[in-house]
């Protein structure tokens, strides 16, 4: 395994949930898969359509992707595009969104992209409290 990789991020491969998605050792209700990209179904839907996109190679973060990482960001969002069509929600629209960090309240720590759809999914934010 590349050792670059393996720790990236400051998170060990070992233990990250969608790189362990990714590899096929815990099931998901993937939709797409490439040599560099996988989706699969949200486990906690937020919207009627809701699919979560990743790169095989594990990234912790926006924060920590470097040039390097160009072609599979740009990879992430066709394959989110691709999903969306696939699903049915291309013409109707959708929302693809990257938590980065504490304040967008990101929790696992590999970069993934949310494609949120199938409805009409109101405003960018939620309104403050
Ligand atoms: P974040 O807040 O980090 O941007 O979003 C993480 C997303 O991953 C959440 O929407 C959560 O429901 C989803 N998630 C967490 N664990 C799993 C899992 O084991 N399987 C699937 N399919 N989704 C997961
Ligand atoms: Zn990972």
């Amino acid at each position: 395994m590349n050792p670059e990789n393996h720790t990236a991020g400051g998170m060990q491969t070992m233990d990250c949930i969608f790189c362990k998605i990714a590899a096929g050792e815990i099931p998901s209700r993937k939709v797409y898969g490439d040599d560099q990209v996988v989706a699969f179904h949200d486990i906690q839907p937020q919207a009627p359509v809701h699919l979560l996109v990743i790169p095989r190679k594990h990234i912790a973060s926006l924060n920590d992707a470097t040039p390097e990482d160009t072609e599979v960001l740009g990879r992430l969002l066709l394959a989110a595009r691709k999903v969306a069509e696939d699903a049915g929600i291309a013409g109707s629209g959708y929302r693809v969104i990257n938590n980065c960090g504490k304040d967008a309240g990101q929790v696992v720590f590999h970069i993934h992209l949310h494609v949120l759809g199938g409805e009409d999914l109101g405003p960018l934010t939620a309104p403050r409290g």
